[in-house]
């Protein structure tokens, strides 16, 4: 099977933990490890990941030095993208026999200049801040900010992908048999300007959005979106909470509401969207059980109509 699965940030970085390099590589080991499984099993792999954490940390890296140095999301986004595909390539490359070819393709996602979520900046990046803390920075910084379960944090823009620069150079990589990862952190954003050229965007893509584009336009068997949690749960965070294991595009839209908004909507938004499209199946679950969540023992999958 040809397999798409995007990686949450807690496979990244556990949830809590302060981002070090040493604590991403523990977490990307874990990863890397379910991944030669899938691999070992013959199954063709397209990994792509978040980039949240990173990307916020990088813009506050990159406000340290001269005002003119700070560098706009595009370029920031494009060094997460190296940043992680290294170390998941790096893990990779140690958990699975030497002949095995893996890839990092740097990943440019077309976005519309004109799509509203340039004017309603809703993705958080970097981060939790207390509440005076973030208006501070705010503030010095023109950053527009909101809160997080927690606190406060960075938001900024989240437009819609409309295509992927990069689908046939994957799709001949991922048929030649190689692991690719790509499209991190919902890929660089860059938007066609009436000249016809291409410019890099000031926002971050919904990595479960551009995943889904991906999955659909390689034709994905199965489309995994992996996190901390077993799969979805109807009453989520109530004692009344239920795993859902099997479930469909229409039940879903029954329960809309139950689905955390900026967390878990937005993969199940993606699921049925690729779901819908290619009449095949989506899967929502934990790290640890992507073998099983494969072959349909774990986690929560999405198929029918
Ligand atoms: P990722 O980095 O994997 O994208 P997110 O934090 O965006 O992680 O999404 C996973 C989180 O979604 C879980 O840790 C959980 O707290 C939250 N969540 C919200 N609603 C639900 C639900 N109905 N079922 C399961 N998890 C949910
Ligand atoms: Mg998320």
């Amino acid at each position: 099977m040809r397999i798409v699965v995007a990686l949450g940030g807690n496979a990244l970085l556990r949830r809590g933990e302060t981002l070090s390099a040493a604590a991403q590589q523990a977490a990307v080991g874990d990863a890397a490890r379910s991944f030669a499984c899938v691999a070992a099993m013959g199954h063709q792999l397209v990994i792509t990941h978040g980039n949240g954490p990173q990307v916020g940390l990088l813009a506050l890296q990159s406000l340290a030095g001269p005002v003119e140095s700070a560098m706009p999301l595009d370029i920031l986004g494009a060094e997460s993208e190296g940043w992680i595909g290294y170390s998941i390539e790096l893990a990779l490359r140690n958990a699975l026999p030497a002949d095995t070819t893996v890839v990092t393709l740097l990943t440019q996602t077309l976005v519309d200049g004109s799509d509203d979520a340039f004017s309603r900046p809703a993705k958080p990046i970097g981060p939790v801040y207390d509440e005076a803390t973030a208006k501070k920075l705010a503030a010095a910084n023109h950053w527009s900010i909101a809160p997080d379960s927690k606190g406060w944090r960075r938001v900024v823009a989240s437009p819609e992908p409309q295509g992927i620069l990069e689908i046939a150079v994957i799709r001949q990589l991922a048929e030649s048999g190689t692991i690719v990862i790509c499209a991190g952190g919902g890929g660089i954003p860059v938007q066609r300007m009436s000249d016809g050229t291409l410019a890099g965007a000031e926002a971050v893509i919904d990595k479960d959005k551009t995943s889904a584009l991906l999955a659909r336009q390689l034709g994905a068997d199965l489309f995994i979106m992996l996190t901390d949690v077993a799969g979805v749960y109807l009453h989520y965070g109530t004692e009344n909470a239920r795993m859902i294991r099997h479930t469909s595009p229409r039940e879903l839209a029954t329960e809309g509401a139950s689905f955390g908004a900026g967390s878990m909507a937005p993969k199940i938004e993606a699921a049925c969207a690729f779901v819908r499209e290619t009449g095949r199946s989506a899967a929502i679950g934990a790290l640890g059980d992507l073998a099983d969540i494969i072959i349909g023992t774990k986690g929560t999958t999405i198929a029918g109509e």
